[in-house]
Formats: C-alpha cells, structure tokens, sequence
C-alpha cells in the first residue's frame, strides 16, 4: 500500500532495534526496560477491579472523570502547582498522548521546538508529526546533564517558539534545583518560549524534592505540564496520563483529543482515582526501593571505573562507557548477556555513555554488575 511520507522516514526506535538482539537469547538480564518492576499497588487495581464488577465500562467525560480530575490537582499542590480540575486538567491516554496532544496544539508546521539532549526518544518524533523542527540543545556531563541558560542560547534556541523540558530526566536521572531552573525560566521569559514540561518521574526523586518549571515567575501562563500514573504507580499497561496547563491549551488538545481518543479508557481513571487517595505509602515504599538500588548501582559503576555521577530522579544510571557506546553496549550484550541501552540513542550528549535501569530487582542488578564488572576487567 502507498505509505504517508510522514509515516515512511518516521525512524524506528532506537531502543526496540536492540531489543530484539537481546530477545533472541534466555539468559539475559535486562537492564533496558524503562518501567517499573513492581505491579500496582493493590487498592488501584481493586478499585479497577470493583469499578469493572459494578459494570462501569461506558466513556467518560472527554477531559475524563470529574472526580479523579479533582485528586490530580489536589496531588498537584503537593509541586506548588495550582490547576482548575474543571477547565485546566485532561486526563490522557498515557503521558505519551498528553505529549503529543501537546505538540499537536502548539506546534505550527515550520515552528521551531528546542530538545535539550540526551532525552526521551519520543519527542523527537512527536514534533515531526506535529510539522514542527526539532533544535537541539545537548547538555553536559560536566553539568551533571542540567540544563542551562549558555547551552540554550549556544545551540540557537533564542528562535525556538517551544521548549520541551523533562526532569527528572530520561535517560540520565539527572534532576534539576529550582536554582537551575530560574536560568531556564529566564530565558523562556526574555525570549518567549513555551514549555512542554513532562515531568512523569516527578515523584521519583531521591533526598530532593522535585522542582518545577511552573513555580517560576511568569512560567504557569506558557506551560503545558505533562505527568501520569506509569511510573511512580507502576502502571505503565493502565495507559494514564494526563496534562496541565492554562484554559485555551488545555481546551485546543481537549478538542484534538475528543476527536481522536474520545476519552481515556475509564477502568484505569477508577484506579487512578484510589492511587491518588490511598497509595502514597505504596509509593513512598517503591522509592525507597529504588534508592537503595540507585546507590548499589552508582558505586558499583564508579569502582569498576565506569563514570556515574548520581541521578537524583526517576529509574535509570547513566555511566560513562567511553568510546562507541553501540559497540561496548553489543559486546556487553554478546559476552556477559546483560542489555543496557547505548546512550547515543538518546541524542546529543548521550555518546560514551550507557542507560541502565535499575527498575530490576537487587538480585539481578548485583548479578547484572558483576558480569559487567568482569566484561570490563577483560576489555
Ligand atoms: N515521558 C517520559 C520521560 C518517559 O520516560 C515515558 C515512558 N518511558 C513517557 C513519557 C510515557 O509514559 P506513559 O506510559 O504514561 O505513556
């Protein structure tokens, strides 16, 4: 069938590429995947449960359930974010429908949207869709991959319209300080700038509180901020997320999204809404899991003289590799079977570098990082 030129040259994720190398073997670890390894808490999935028991399999309002709309602001209060639940909250299919509902609404074909790199790999993609061309910006190692005003306006984006924003950061773990993000702010202000502020591993963060963007002077009033229940509810197959922002973005994606998705599934709003309620122990519980894992993985990577500095959000490590990141990564792969993603994958910044989730059980990372210390030993 003739294809879309759009849906032809759209490349294939970097990520699945070598996952299928790893699929073809069984005695794998992965430290690839970027979700959670626990299952959600058991009061949201009761609450599925009972919602599906007591027959509740219709739609739901297109910006979703009023009642869970509601907790999602309350939550949000805890960042010193303060959203409408009636008119600046809309619950989405996934984070990665509140991202591209995002680009769709305030992208022009032709428009400029600045991507600080490494970064998640679905942006790039999402702006094409959206007719829009990706700038990039890489960050730094030396900055502990933060963000900064000299690396923005260094890589032009003084004529970007928007700018994508995700910390805690995939695939670094880097975090930034409210400090940071006044510079960033600033030059949003002095050069209008919009923001995409996706911020799912919000809750994810360790010894530090999450900082946002939209507590910055003049910053609520340009952002979109994008968050959901994948990661920090371990989620990820519920597929719910949600976005916030000022009254006319949030109605332009309501519209795009009433067409397009109709309304988010409605078992996981019902899980959602008990998730809010009830599980901030269950959740507080899994990062203080995530911790102890984060700092096993650190100081394993800096003894065996693989560069780490420390993540202070989300799931993921980020050593320094050196060299070709895709051939230490497939070597790693086809010597000792752990999979880890190369981190040029992740853009600019990312070369010499490897992503390595730690979303794995202590058991298979203390066995994952004896079989890449002994990979490293024998290099
Ligand atoms: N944003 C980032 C930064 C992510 O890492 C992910 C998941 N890998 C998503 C968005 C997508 O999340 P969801 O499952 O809610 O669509």
């Amino acid at each position: 069938m003739r294809l879309s030129n759009r849906a032809r040259t759209l490349p294939e994720s970097g990520i699945r590429k070598f996952f299928e190398l790893a699929e073809a073997r069984d005695d794998v670890i992965s430290l690839g995947v970027g979700e959670p390894d626990f299952s959600a808490p058991w009061a949201a999935r009761t609450a599925a449960i009972d919602s599906l028991e007591r027959g509740k399999t219709s739609y739901t309002a297109n910006r979703g359930m009023a009642a869970l709309r509601e907790r999602i602001a309350a939550h949000h209060e805890r960042y010193d974010q303060s959203y409408q639940p009636e008119s600046e909250v809309l619950v989405t299919t996934g984070a990665s429908e509140a991202v591209d509902l995002a680009f769709r609404a305030l992208v022009d074909p032709g428009d400029t949207v600045a991507v600080h790199e490494p970064t998640y790999i679905s942006y790039g993609p999402g702006i094409e869709l959206a007719g829009g061309e990706r700038l990039t910006v890489p960050t730094r190692a030396a900055d502990d991959f933060a963000l900064t005003r000299e690396s923005l306006a260094a890589a032009g984006a003084a004529e970007a319209d928007l700018l994508v924003l995700c910390y805690p950061n995939n695939p670094t773990g880097a975090t930034m300080t409210d400090e940071q993000l006044a510079e960033v702010a600033a030059f949003c202000r002095d050069e209008d700038l919009r923001v995409v502020a996706d911020e799912i591993y919000a809750a994810l963060t360790y010894g530090t509180d999450h900082a946002s963007i939209v507590t910055q002077p003049g910053m609520r009033e340009r952002t979109v901020v994008v968050n959901g229940f994948s990661k920090a509810y371990a989620m990820t197959g519920l597929r719910l997320g949600y976005a916030l922002g000022p009254t006319d973005a949030i109605d332009a994606m309501n519209r795009i999204h009433q067409y397009t998705m109709l309304s988010a599934p409605t078992t996981p709003q019902y899980a959602a809404v008990e998730a809010l309620d009830r599980c901030d122990d269950e959740v507080a519980e899994m990062v203080e899991e995530y911790n102890r894992r984060r700092r096993l993985v650190v100081s394993r990577f800096n003894e065996m003289g693989l560069d780490t500095f420390e993540p202070g959000g989300a799931f993921y490590a980020f050593p320094e590799c050196g060299g070709d990141d895709e051939a230490f990564a497939e070597a790693l792969l086809e010597a000792e079977g752990v999979a880890v993603v190369p981190g040029s994958v992740f853009g600019a910044g990312g070369e010499g570098h490897l992503r390595v989730s730690y979303a794995t059980s202590m058991r298979e990372l203390k066995e994952a990082t004896d079989r890449i210390a002994a990979f490293v030993e024998g290099r």
